[in-house]
């Protein structure tokens, strides 16, 4: 069994006056981008608050009576703490923060399903890429005010945290999560009682408890099904994120899906706009219009009414990365579901049908139940759409409505600290309010070359610090001598930074090539140790416990990090997270990408390098097939996808190793009498200078808006007025015609009514 984290003795001190609102600011996530609220915690016990994993609300409970009263005394503390309080009211208050978004209306709600968040590493339930994404997605809602909620599950475990042995086996372990420490509360009701919501099961109701998370303005609803009035089985539901069996993973996603719109309901919430991100979701397209055939309208009608207001976002690139249930289990699972939606057996496991088997598919289900789709980049929309082309069989892939909306990365979260004040003292506060103007960002220019570089230099400092301290844990962990120890860390030296570091950190799946660089080891060796141009290799990533090949490349990378010519050039550090990403993608000098082209959706740890003015060096796959501008980083173009795998590694490594060693490596030590590299600092400035303001969160979202959220909610009103009379109207009409082409589907000749069917673009009515 797992244990419980117990970083140490709760003792629940008494908070003095002055101090009260310390406790507020532990409940707003919006410490996850406020640096000053969580140095203002590590100031009062930085021993503690490394010990509680830079959790705000568990050093509250633990922190010593007497630090509070001596900090509620101490001048320069109370400052501090009320500088951040005014900032804190000012970014919450409404008049002060807000002006309305153009073109969402008063009533709008948007709710945001996803199954899994990302905001810190104090609230673990997210694994990687998807849910940093969505946590993302809600603090740049919350930065300019939507109207928006979240929904998601509580897992008691989260993700595993990851240990690597001395043979470099990753050791995966599961910890459950106490509550009372976690950035949540329970929703309650106004006579105290929790809210719970009932979803039906086969044969029984499972209940779900709700819980809050504030994020900045926003909030995220989470379920919670581990009662005691659940069944030992049904308590284990929302156990562990990514963890247990298709079962599992279908009733998770039915509570997600199912009992997200109970919540929502329970709670006296009606979102005008439904977005489902990832295909985890997609049930609760099905709860919605299971609804509407109860207030009496059919399936087809409830069908249109549902989409038309329904956003579906798709992040896998890989067919096989879709979620799908087996016929007999969604039987099991929705047989009294389906005569609720009035519908047969073959209608309903007709929504989730594909071409390539026979099992239910959650995309397919996403798809035929929203009217707006994208994929994250645009390649990943191109590949999405050819991913779905079967839902449209009479138009061509590229015709067909899967969009793209490119990713962003939120910037106050990701861009570190030294940039922040930086940027202050060259460009002025406003460049907060300049996120997504480009124009404005060539201002970067006006910071010195060397003040630029001293910064990049600083970063790679801290960063040397703290893998320092994670490596030496796991040398004494793993029995290494102190001789292996120094050598190890003697590249990564704080005091002297100037040491080219390359950076590669993501979740070890077998398509992002982790390896890839060791395909010539002799070419990799004359690469890393040349004297006078030494250049050091940083890893870190977890591999799914499940994923046997992505747990041998953490394997390999160790094998060839111990192989004594390599030894201190190339570093594994365990223990991937948001924590060390924001060291890393802000401390390395280059960040490498080399997945298989064109399997990376989109990737986003290359955003958050990029707006920290470390260089990209990556595959033209993802969100770098666009960003990349031949002057703000470094691009490989992918060979043919119909050479053979070996062939396509032979080839890619070789273009990484030519640029390294023809460019990257001459560049960044071409230091001239200044002692530092002009050409590169040139690059870097170029680099922030395109990425920031075009890959930040704040622009996603706002092209969600524009693209999305905006014409939902009006087609939505539409749909709905004079008891979905619109919406009956499309769906007569869509039977009418195909029946008049009797059901055998004819490619549409332009402006073949037709095309209309399938694309958002609706005929007026
Ligand atoms: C950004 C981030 C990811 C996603 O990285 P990709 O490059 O998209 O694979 C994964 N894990 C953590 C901790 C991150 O911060």
């Amino acid at each position: 069994m797992a244990k419980r984290t117990t970083f140490m003795l709760t003792v629940n001190p008494k908070i003095p006056e002055r101090l009260s609102r310390l406790e507020e600011l532990t409940n707003n996530l919006w410490y996850s981008w406020d640096r000053a609220t969580r140095a203002l915690f590590s100031r009062l016990d930085p021993r503690l608050w490394e010990m509680v994993g830079h959790n705000p609300k568990a050093f509250l409970r633990r922190v010593d009576e007497s630090l509070l009263l001596a900090a509620s005394e101490d001048p320069a503390f109370l400052s501090f703490y009320n500088s951040i309080l005014s900032a804190y009211d000012s970014y919450h208050s409404a008049t002060i923060h807000c002006s309305t978004v153009e073109g969402i209306e008063a009533h709008d709600q948007v709710a945001y399903f996803c199954f899994e968040f990302g905001f810190h590493e104090s609230l673990p339930v997210y694994s990687g890429g998807l849910g940093i994404l969505a946590g993302d997605h809600c603090k740049a809602a919350s930065d300019i005010c939507l109207p928006f909620v979240a929904v998601g599950l509580l897992y008691r475990q989260g993700y595993f945290t990851q240990k690597i042995d001395g043979q470099g086996n990753q050791l995966a372990a599961y910890c459950d999560s106490d509550f009372e420490d976690l950035p949540v509360t329970p929703v309650s009701r106004a006579d105290g009682s929790d809210v719970r919501v009932q979803v039906k099961f086969p044969g029984r109701i499972v209940m779900a408890k709700i819980w809050q998370a504030q994020i900045g303005r926003v909030i995220l609803y989470l379920l919670d099904t581990d009662l005691p009035e659940n069944s030992q089985h049904d308590r284990l539901i929302t156990h562990q994120l990514y963890g247990g069996d298709k079962t599992m993973r279908i009733e998770q996603e039915i509570i997600l899906g199912i009992g997200g719109v109970a919540a929502l309901k329970a709670l006296g919430i009606t979102p005008t706009i439904w977005h489902s991100n990832e295909g985890h979701a997609a049930f609760m397209m099905l709860a919605r219009a299971r609804e509407l055939v109860q207030q009496g309208l059919d399936f087809a009608s409830a069908m249109e009414a549902v989409a038309v207001n329904t956003v579906f976002t798709t992040h896998t690139a890989v067919p096989a990365g879709h979620d799908h249930f087996p016929e007999a289990m969604m039987h099991h699972y929705f047989e009294s579901f389906y005569q609720e939606l009035k519908i047969s057996r073959e209608t309903f496991m007709a929504l989730g049908h594909t071409n390539d088997d026979h099992d239910f598919n959650m995309t397919a289900l996403a798809i035929r139940l929203s009217r707006m789709h994208n994929g994250v980049s645009k390649i990943h929309g191109s590949v999405s759409a050819r991913i779905c082309r079967d839902l449209w069989p009479e138009i061509e892939a590229e015709e067909n409505p899967v969009d793209h909306i490119t990713n962003g990365v939120h910037i106050p979260t990701f861009l570190a600290q030294e940039w922040t004040d930086l940027f202050d003292r060259h460009m002025g506060p406003e460049w907060r309010n300049k996120l997504c103007e480009p124009e404005f960002w060539s201002r970067i220019d006006t910071i010195p070359d060397h003040i630029f570089w001293s910064v990049r230099q600083t970063l790679k400092s801290q960063m040397f610090y703290g893998i320092r301290a994670r490596l030496t844990e796991q040398n004494i962990r793993n029995h290494g001598s102190d001789a292996h120890l120094e050598r190890l860390l003697k590249l990564a030296d704080p005091i002297n930074p100037n040491v080219l570091t390359l950076g590669f950190a993501r979740r070890f799946a077998t398509y992002k090539r982790a390896t890839l660089l060791f395909e010539n080891l002799d070419w990799l060796r004359s690469i890393l140790l040349d004297q006078e141009r030494p250049v050091l290799l940083i890893f870190a990533g977890k591999a799914h416990p499940a994923d046997h090949p992505g747990q041998d490349m953490i394997r390999r990378v160790n094998q060839v990090a111990a192989m004594p010519e390599f030894e201190g050039r190339i570093l594994m550090v365990e223990g991937y997270d948001l924590r060390l990403a924001r060291r890393l993608v802000a401390g390395v000098d280059v960040w490498l990408n080399n997945p298989i082209y064109p399997l990376e959706a989109s990737g986003t740890s290359g955003m958050k390098a990029g707006i920290n003015g470390t260089l990209n060096l990556s595959i033209l796959d993802g969100w770098w097939g666009e960003g990349f501008n031949e002057k703000n980083g470094w691009g490989v173009k992918p060979v043919s996808e119909q050479l053979e795998p070996p062939l396509r590694d032979a080839e890619e490594s070789r273009s990484f190793y030519e640029i390294l060693q023809d460019q990257v490596i001459p560049l960044f030590y071409d230091h001239g009498k200044s002692g530092f590299s002009a050409e590169w600092v040139k690059m870097a400035k170029h680099s922030m200078a395109t990425l920031l303001p075009r890959y930040g969160a704040r622009r996603m979202v706002e092209e969600y808006i524009q693209k999305f959220y905006i014409p939902a909610s009006q087609q939505g009103v539409r749909y709905t007025q004079d008891n979905f009379a619109v919406a009956q109207n499309i769906a007569a009409w869509k039977a009418k015609v195909r029946a008049a082409w009797g059901g055998g589907w004819i490619r549409p000749a332009g402006e073949s009514p037709l095309a209309s069917l399938y694309t958002s673009s609706l005929p007026s009515s």
